[in-house]
């Protein structure tokens, strides 16, 4: 597989302060994982600064401004309960947004197989108009309608394997059917959404598991609920919501899966991409908050979309 990292030193200049979970070390772990000899042959690319016209396909412009007001010319804010902002957070979401726009471009285009977008901040749990859970601008959400709008792709599927449930990629796409949003997520748990009642235009498939639940249950999960959904659905492209905060060692949450079981994962997604859109798979990093498992989770994520 011809496979490309989209990274940049500047995701790891948005500084949350001590203590916070989501923090620049995460991407140093990320980072120093993918230097290791089985990744010579990844591909790697700069991700570049997105495109505002791009993050307004999901966010309102007033929002986008509301975001670049807050930013401080130093020091830290806090714009919401867990959400913090420093001076080059702004402009590290919209590498996060060029980045996983660009392997949209990029895989669509052919030019390469799939694509891993190591970027921070996260985005899934940024609303169309509202900042949460560490994430500013919704990047998974943004490749997804960059790929209608500039490819003009109909049908794109997103699956959410991190630990919390994307409710802002479900917010974003709540009454539009031609976007399919798939998430397995420990319930309950922050940000309290995410039950299988909740299905929008029923292009909204919630599989919520519970604590303490290992790696049975998510295959279980997946292959009960998010197979079938991708199967009906027929993507034209898959964009991953790639959180590795249901590793055992994660601190925020309690499923305990290895990493064998998100190599299991990687694969089952590829299977889905290859079997409905020619391999088109963009996977994009959420959260997962312990170096350690966080590090060798990426590892083999990427190993997989590498071999297949
Ligand atoms: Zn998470």
């Amino acid at each position: 597989m011809r496979t490309r990292l989209y990274h940049h030193p500047i995701f790891a200049e948005h500084l949350t302060g001590p203590g916070h979970p989501e923090r620049p070390d995460r991407i140093r772990a990320v980072e120093a994982a993918l230097e290791a000899e089985t990744f010579q042959l990844l591909q790697r690319c700069e991700a570049p600064e997105g495109r505002l016209q791009d993050v307004y396909l999901c966010h309102p412009e007033d929002y986008v401004r509301r975001v670049a007001q807050a930013t401080p010319a130093e020091g830290l804010v806090r714009i919401d309960g867990d959400t913090v902002v420093s001076p080059r957070s702004f402009t590290a979401a919209l590498h996060g947004v060029g980045g996983a726009c660009l392997a949209v471009d990029d895989v669509v285009s052919g030019a390469i197989s799939n694509a891993f977008v190591a970027a921070r901040p996260p985005g899934h749990h940024a609303e169309r108009a509202t900042a949460m859970g560490f994430c500013l601008f919704n990047q998974a959400a943004i490749a997804a309608r960059h790929a209608q709008e500039a490819h003009g792709l109909s049908r794109i599927a997103i699956i959410d394997w991190d630990v919390h449930h994307g409710n802002g990629t479900q917010d974003i796409f709540w009454s539009d059917p031609t976007v399919l949003y798939a998430s397995l997520h420990q319930m309950p748990l922050y940000p309290g959404t995410g039950s299988v009642t909740e299905t929008g235009a029923g292009n909204i498939v919630n599989a919520p598991l519970k604590a303490g639940d290992g790696g049975n249950a998510f295959r279980e999960a997946f292959l009960a609920r998010v197979t079938p959904a991708v199967t009906e659905f027929r993507p034209d492209l898959i964009i991953l919501s790639a959180g590795f905060d249901m590793h055992y060692r994660d601190p925020l949450a309690e499923i305990e899966l290895t990493e064998e079981d998100f190599d299991w994962a990687t694969g089952q997604v590829m299977t889905l991409a290859d079997r409905f859109c020619n391999g088109r798979l963009v996977s994009v990093l959420e959260g997962g908050y312990d170096l350690t498992g966080l590090g060798r989770s990426v590892a083999t994520h990427v190993q997989r979309l590498m071999t297949g």
